[in-house]
């Protein structure tokens, strides 16, 4: 069910503790660690602790726990000291997204093109 820990989840195991992560930001409703393999020399996930798929059914189901990630974005980004950043929220495997628990990439520190790919 949507909001509930799913035992299959790596992200909801990163929130548990039960899988390491490099946690860089905590708040009441938010986890933000460093991605895994990054894909520019900042590369961070912000995600809500409870589980929803991906973005769209958070945003649906709770929309103030969605804004609560987007202000994390913010905030990763000033803590990193990004002047300019891409946040994206892959929402289905033909848009890339491979872990189906909501997930904003913030990824910043190099040049990037649009549109992409
Ligand atoms: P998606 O492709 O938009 O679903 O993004 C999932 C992201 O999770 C990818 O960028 C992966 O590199 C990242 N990832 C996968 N496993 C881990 C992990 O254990 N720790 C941190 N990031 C991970």
């Amino acid at each position: 069910m949507a909001g509930e820990p799913q035992d299959d989840c790596l992200f909801c195991k990163i929130v548990a503790g039960h899988v390491p992560a490099t946690i860089v930001r905590e708040t009441k409703t938010t986890v933000a660690f460093r991605d895994i393999n990054p894909q520019a020399p900042t590369h961070i996930l912000v995600i809500p602790k409870v589980h929803y798929p991906n973005a769209a059914e958070l945003a649906a189901a709770e929309p103030a726990l969605a804004a609560d990630v987007l202000t994390e974005t913010k905030a990763v980004a000033e803590e990193e000291k990004l002047e300019s950043y891409r946040v994206v929220f892959n929402t289905g495997a033909g848009a890339g997204q491979t872990v189906f628990h909501a997930h904003a990439h913030v990824l910043g520190g190099r040049g990037m093109q649009w549109p992409p790919g």
